[in-house]
């Protein structure tokens, strides 16, 4: 596996500054540069993120200082390292640089050697984070989304969906008869039709949406702007999809459950019960089928 270079973003309004810093690590770091804060702000959110960020203080406009407290309100940006890197050597301004959320601050002169054994560091560190992130948010056999993420991120959804007064529909995919593969081919091969059909929801997903691994052999997707009609047809796609997939070679079909958030669901059982309860009419109607709760209603869009 290519570990792919760390990505430095030098910010500096000086550029015979940034080119010091430039020539010295680029060798190990793939660079961008900025010679004032908007722009510095631009590019943390612009893809691929910055894995760290050295920012000078004294710029004209914006100072390093409002650029680090505007990074760190940020959700997108908060988690970026950022490293100081100024002339300006009073005790007081280096606390303030820490006060305001940086890991690090370098004064200049520096000596080449030590800034890069820092930066090193705490890439090293900031990669670690990224991947207890990853595997607290991802299920390890199918690399969906797992139940602990689900269930904040549906949560944030719903909240959301209500504020605005937007439809927010659920599915919850149950396998057939899963039992059987397992006891006839053995647990690898039901891993391995887990993760073929694993890859075949999430490819069938929308950016604004989201599909987890709920558990075992059952999982859910979170549909944004999408009302008990649409979810139905998404369903019934879904359904024939994995109906022709043939997973390792092995016939597999699922059931699914769909529903609607109500304006009395308070948390994310309500909603999720629902789901579930149409899995089991699913079950019960035949298998290889989509139930929708009985309990939904789908409110007039326009008064009468
Ligand atoms: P139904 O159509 O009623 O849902 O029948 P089913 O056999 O799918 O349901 P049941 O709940 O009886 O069995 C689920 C099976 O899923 C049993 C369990 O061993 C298997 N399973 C759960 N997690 C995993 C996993 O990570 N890997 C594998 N290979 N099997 C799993
Ligand atoms: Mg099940
Ligand atoms: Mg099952």
């Amino acid at each position: 596996m290519t570990i792919e270079k760390p990505q430095l973003l030098i910010v500096d309004d000086s550029p015979s500054n940034i080119q010091v810093l430039a020539q010295m690590l680029s060798d190990d770091y793939c660079i961008k540069v900025a010679t004032d804060g908007a722009r510095c702000l631009e590019l943390a959110v612009a893809d691929p993120s910055p894995d760290l960020i050295l920012l000078d203080v004294d710029m004209p406009g914006m100072s390093g200082y409002e650029v680090c407290q505007q990074l760190k309100a940020q959700d997108k940006t908060s988690a970026i390292p950022v490293i100081f890197i100024t002339g300006m050597v009073r005790t007081e301004d280096e606390v303030y640089g820490f006060e305001l959320g940086a890991i690090d601050y370098i004064t200049k002169p520096f000596h080449p050697v030590i800034v890069e054994a820092r930066i090193k560091t705490h890439i090293t560190i900031k990669r670690q984070s990224d991947e207890l992130k990853r595997m607290a948010m991802r299920d390890q056999l199918t690399n969906l989304y797992n139940r602990h993420y689900l269930m904040d991120a549906a949560s944030k959804k719903m909240a959301r969906a209500k504020r605005h007064s937007f439809p927010l529909s659920m599915i919850v995919i149950d396998i057939d008869l899963f039992k059987n593969i397992n006891d006839k081919y053995g647990h690898m091969v039901g891993d391995a039709v887990l993760r073929d059909i694993a890859s075949l929801l999430d490819g069938s997903c929308r950016k604004e949406d989201f599909v987890a691994r709920f558990g075992g052999e059952e999982f859910v997707f979170i549909l944004d702007h999408c009302d008990l009609a649409d979810c139905l047809n998404k369903a019934e796609v879904i359904r024939c999809a994995v109906e022709t997939l043939n997973p390792q070679g092995i016939a597999v079909t699922v059931s699914l459950g769909v529903t609607v958030l109500q304006p009395d669901d308070t948390d994310f059982d309500c909603f999720f019960n629902r789901a579930d309860a149409a899995v089991y009419a699913a079950k019960a109607d035949g298998r290889n089928c989509v139930s929708s709760s009985s309990m939904d209603y789908n409110p007039p869009l326009l008064p009468v």
